[in-house]
């Protein structure tokens, strides 16, 4: 059984697939997987991406340093979003961040995450890695890696890895199983390879699974064999 997961959400899975903005009963399905999974008593970490509102590159016209840090803002809008439907479900958590100073985040500290985890609340890491140039990705891995980790869950739209497009070749073939080296030499699209080389040197198997089958994140957290494990050999 896991001890520590950091769960990785795309911004997209707050308004629909192509669709911006936030949709309340798609933050509703994730409060359930969420409430669901901490039956086992999980210590659990989430970041929270801004495709729904917008990424850097969308923005790339106000200059993409600009762009970047408007879409690190918008993971805090996301995060803070995501507080407070886990609130209203009886749930605590808090949101921490180093970019931001508002009365519902707290600064980002190893011993307010420390504390949070001992009173039993979800950590949410708003405002990515702080930095302009990266992804929610990396973030993912990096706070996976601060927080001690045991494992990183990619939770997307689709039932794991494919060699290809899965929507646009019918011959896409899915991984159950790849080794970090090889999801780099793949190129895949499905991270970024600076977050696939932090959990590399960090031991953190990446699993990536669809979300939205319900009782599917519990699954995982349980050890049953979903989506694709991506580990060091
Ligand atoms: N971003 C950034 N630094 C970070 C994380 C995110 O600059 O450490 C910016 C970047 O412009 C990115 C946007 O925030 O496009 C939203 O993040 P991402 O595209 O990873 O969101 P997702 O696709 O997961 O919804």
């Amino acid at each position: 059984m896991y001890k520590r997961v950091l769960l990785k959400l795309s911004g997209e899975v707050l308004s629909g697939e192509g669709k911006k903005g936030i949709d309340y009963k798609m933050g509703e399905i994730i409060v359930d997987e969420i409430y669901q999974a901490l039956q086992t008593n999980v210590k659990l970490g989430i970041v929270i991406g801004a495709g729904n509102l917008f990424r850097g590159e969308e923005l790339s016209y106000v200059g993409s340093i600009n762009a970047d840090q408007i879409g690190m803002l918008g993971t805090v809008i996301n995060s803070i979003y995501l507080l407070s439907a886990l609130k209203k479900r009886g749930i605590g958590a808090v949101v921490l961040s180093k970019i931001i100073d508002l009365p519902s985040v707290e600064t980002l500290t190893y011993d307010a995450i420390e504390r949070a985890f001992e009173e039993n609340k979800v950590v949410i890491f708003a405002g990515g890695t702080s930095n302009p140039l990266f992804t929610t990705d990396t973030a993912a891995a990096l706070r996976a890696a601060e927080m001690n980790a045991d494992l990183l869950v990619k939770g997307t739209k689709v039932d794991g890895v494919y060699s290809k497009d899965p929507k646009k070749y019918i011959d896409a073939s899915r991984f159950e199983r790849l080794t970090f080296e090889e999801a780099i030499n793949l190129n895949l699209t499905v991270m970024d390879t600076a977050a696939f080389a932090l959990c590399k040197s960090h031991s953190i198997p990446i699993i990536v699974m669809d979300f939205f089958t319900r009782g599917n994140f519990l699954k995982v957290l349980k050890g049953e064999q979903i989506g694709t494990l991506i580990f060091n050999k």
